[in-house]
């Protein structure tokens, strides 16, 4: 099959992922081989392609929101018939069985694979999962504005349920790519006012475009304090100037799987029972229960496609903030 490998680190400037003929891979008998239609750019594929992640299998095919077919099953995999739409997410698979695993938590376990990045993953014509950890992808969504919704949905919607905020309240969202714009359209439904901080100028006129109360610098202060915030941007020198737009206990959210040092804290900041949590992949119950409400708002993902062979041009894009909504692979 045809494929985008990545086979050393290297900033993405340099172009490192190879187009290329690689084999097929193989469903276990767990598993399904999924024709790949989608697969969408996330910030964690940058992660893993600049080595800001530890490294834990070179080659590898990145890419972990995958939308594509049921093509073959292994012989145990009885859940999805041949032809099923469905979705290959990061949490590829989990052991089941450290404590993490048995008390509701599987996205904290201790041994746990992840797509695009200890296994291969969507930035191919094929790629394999176990059934137990694809969605079936709700109808109503094309292709290529569903594969959005597998990480950049799914996890922005548990940051933003980790966040605390409540229907009604004011939210900041620090940094408005790809998980925001959707974390946006949850907030909006669940009638909650939303403060866009973000760099580039084009990203703020986006939030203001949907919607947003206010939209500025990812340094500056909205004019309102809010109840909670969550910081997707990988820049750690946003945590204090998001922590000073908290009210008393407000919590900061942060969505990142990698962020730079955040810079020494001064504790008034943080004083009135403000709290920060960060947020670790996600379950699969939170996978189902997204889904379901995307379906039911519906979500509507602002995409731009780019050709699989594409893929490094999508990548410099991401990282200079020229993608308005996700960047999607249309393979
Ligand atoms: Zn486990
Ligand atoms: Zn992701």
């Amino acid at each position: 099959m045809k494929a985008c490998l990545l086979p050393s680190v290297g900033r993405i400037e340099g172009n490192p992922l190879e187009f290329t003929n690689t084999p097929d891979p193989q469903p276990r008998s767990d598993e399904v081989l999924v024709r790949v239609i989608a697969c969408g750019v996330c910030r964690t594929d940058l992660h893993v392609i600049e080595g800001e992640l530890p490294q834990r299998k070179l080659p590898v095919i990145p890419g972990h929101q995958v939308v594509g077919i049921v093509e073959q099953t292994g012989e145990e995999a009885k859940r999805f018939p041949a032809g099923t739409r469905v979705g290959i997410p990061w949490l590829h698979r989990t052991c089941g069985i450290c404590e993490y695993c048995r008390t509701g938590k599987e996205n904290l376990c201790d041994n746990p694979e992840f797509t695009g990045y200890i296994v291969d993953g969507g930035y191919a014509q094929y790629a394999r999962a176990p059934e137990q950890f694809v969605y079936p992808i709700p109808e109503g969504f094309p292709d290529e504005q569903a594969a959005p919704l597998l990480c950049a949905g799914i996890i922005g919607f548990r940051s933003l349920r980790l966040s605390g905020i409540q229907r009604g309240g004011r939210l900041g969202l620090y940094g408005f790519g790809a998980a925001a714009h959707v974390v946006f359209q949850v907030a909006r439904y669940w009638n909650i006012e939303v403060y866009a901080c973000t760099r580039d100028v084009r990203h703020q006129k986006m939030a203001l475009e949907m919607g947003a109360a206010w939209a500025g610098g990812a340094l500056s202060e909205p004019p309102q304090k809010l109840d909670s915030a969550i910081i997707f941007a990988p820049a750690g020198e946003i945590v204090p100037a998001a922590l000073r737009a908290l009210k008393k206990g407000g919590t900061l959210a942060l969505a990142g799987i990698h962020m730079s040092p955040t810079p020494p804290l001064e504790y008034h900041l943080l004083y009135h029972e403000r709290v920060i949590r960060s947020v670790a992949n996600n379950t699969r119950q939170d996978g189902e229960d997204f889904l379901r409400l995307a379906a039911e708002i519906p979500i509507q993902t602002q995409i731009e496609v780019f050709p699989l062979a594409e893929a490094n041009r999508a990548l410099n894009c991401l990282k200079n903030d020229a993608i308005r909504g996700a960047a999607v692979l249309r393979v």
